[in-house]
């Protein structure tokens, strides 16, 4: 059972109200288990040397059980973020407020979803570093700003937070939290815009960088991209029993199919669309500006099964592994996937090769979050947990190994090794995008330049780094070419070009290591 922590608010009735939910043996900072660095063996689940988005978020409108469906459409994103979730409810009148850390089922147990009553929802998981801040910035966030209590969700990373913070504070303006999100929900606050829909839109145009928001006040929903158009971020709808029809807005359109709901459109760069018991209305804040969607969301990030930018990722990762195969084709005897994310681009790289396809590695797909550590460390234990090789696959074989990025390349080397050891003649290691050479500010969890292998070692460098018999990555004109579109859609590539969208770029973390990694 869940423990529930009440933050009730001066002057609210109980039931407009913010809840904080821990999970049991857990500290406000941590998931649940997570282990102090004093000896427990009970230990944090080795993070994998991958990329980490930073958020899903969910918004409803207009349906009688909307918490449940928020629910079920976070569970469907539940990928995008891991470390905390929460649901916020109004039902014209009040606001409620709950989240957690830990897994959406985790912490949103039928007991937990009736405290959230209302046809109205918005909700977010979020992947976050530990930390003191970590249950604080959990969200939705809510705030009781002069406009009336107003609850968000958000996807992405601002990149003008400093000078906004700062100037918000001159104003009077009392922070929360560390999160971006407040910072909009302030400068809503502070807005001497007439009406709450243009204070929202005034507010969206003064912050830079990355954003797909949900927002909720008593009555009404709000959704909205940045101009560049960074997260995705769609619209559908399902029919009611009743005949009335609830709008969804989704991180993902995964979202949609667990609810049976039609996929509408994409909320567009730099639109706000509002969301009352009239129906939707939509203005354009920002105009004018050139898209630059995220293109590692097809890399890697978005589940194949969704629709994000307009097009399927599952066939945008099928083009990669075709194109790789064009661009770097090496004699083989099978073409192996790193489970999951190198599977579908493996998939296309061994139909357009004539290479047969096999899954010559297999993910357990129930490690949890926490493992007891063995007594003895074993060498590569914690790729060990979540892949194993099937030895009468790999045995004597060439084989081309497909994944969908190097990061640091110490996971890399870890696989490469295990394909060896489990007899492979010839480890090819082929890579489903151009090498990352620069972190990301868009709201993606990256590591500095520094600690990048791409960055910092040639590409023969790194091959003899992870001990492959061959390395070859995606060009960057063969990804653009995979994604690409008849809507002409226009990507951010800053990870693999160091050329940034925005002007603001955190100096220390573009650095190149000054000495090998
Ligand atoms: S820098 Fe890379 S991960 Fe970040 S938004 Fe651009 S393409 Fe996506």
């Amino acid at each position: 059972m869940s423990q529930l922590l009440f933050q009730g608010v001066e002057g609210e009735t109980d039931r407009t109200r913010e809840i904080i939910c821990k999970l049991p043996g857990q500290t406000a900072a941590g998931a649940p288990g997570l282990a102090s660095e004093t000896g427990d063996s009970t230990k944090p689940f080795p993070e994998s040397d991958k990329l980490h988005e930073e958020c899903g978020v969910v918004a409803i409108h207009g349906h009688p059980h909307a918490a449940r469906q928020a629910y079920l459409a976070l569970y469907a994103l539940q990928h995008r973020g891991q470390e905390s979730a929460g649901i916020a409810t109004a039902d014209g009148q009040h606001l409620a407020n709950i989240k957690g850390m830990g897994l959406v089922s985790e912490i949103f147990t039928d007991d937990v979803l009736d405290k959230l009553p209302g046809p109205m929802a918005i909700g977010h998981t979020r992947y976050s570093t530990t930390g003191d801040s970590a249950l604080l910035n959990a969200q939705p966030i809510r705030v009781d700003s002069t406009k009336g209590l107003i609850a968000i969700a958000h996807n992405g990373n601002l990149v003008n937070l400093g000078n906004l913070r700062a100037a918000l504070e001159r104003d009077g303006a009392y922070f929360q939290t560390t999160s971006d999100s407040e910072i909009i929900v302030q400068l809503i606050a502070h807005s001497t815009a007439a009406t709450l829909v243009d204070a929202i839109a005034e507010s969206l145009a003064k912050v830079d960088g990355a954003f797909s928001i949900v927002m909720m006040t008593r009555d009404r929903i709000f959704a909205a991209r940045d101009p560049r158009g960074f997260r995705p971020l769609s619209m559908g709808r399902m029919k009611n029993a009743d005949g009335t029809q609830t709008i969804i807005f989704a991180s993902e359109t995964c979202a949609f199919d667990l609810l049976r709901a039609e996929y509408l459109r994409d909320v567009l760069p730099g639109e706000l669309v509002m969301v009352t018991e009239d129906g939707a209305t939509s203005r354009q804040y920002s105009t004018g500006v050139k898209q630059t969607s995220c293109v590692f969301e097809h890399v890697y990030f978005a589940r194949p099964d969704s629709r994000i930018f307009g097009r399927w990722v599952q066939e945008s990762r099928d083009q990669m592994g075709r194109q790789l195969a064009r661009e770097s084709g090496v004699p083989a005897d099978v073409v192996v996937p790193v489970p999951d994310s190198g599977v579908t681009a493996a998939l296309g790289y061994a139909e357009e090769a004539g290479i047969p396809f096999r899954m010559g590695l297999i993910r357990n797909h129930y490690v949890g979050r926490t493992f007891i550590e063995p007594e003895q460390r074993v060498r590569d234990f914690g790729v060990r947990l979540k892949l194993n090789p099937v030895h009468n696959l790999l045995e004597g074989k060439r084989v081309i190994l497909i994944d969908d990025s190097i990061i640091r390349g110490t996971t890399s080397r870890k696989i490469v090794r295990m394909v060896r050891g489990a007899g492979a003649r010839e480890v090819h290691l082929r890579i489903s995008c151009p090498p990352t050479i620069s972190p990301c500010f868009y709201g993606v969890d990256t590591p500095s330049k520094s600690e990048l292998i791409a960055a910092n070692k040639s590409i023969e460098e790194i091959r003899h780094f992870i001990e492959a018999d061959s390395l070859a990555y995606l060009s960057l004109d063969g990804l653009l070419k995979s994604v690409q579109d008849e809507k002409k859609t226009g990507y951010c590539t800053a990870c693999y070009t160091g050329n940034y969208p925005t002007q603001w770029v955190d100096v220390e973390d573009v650095l190149p290591a000054t000495a090998a990694i």
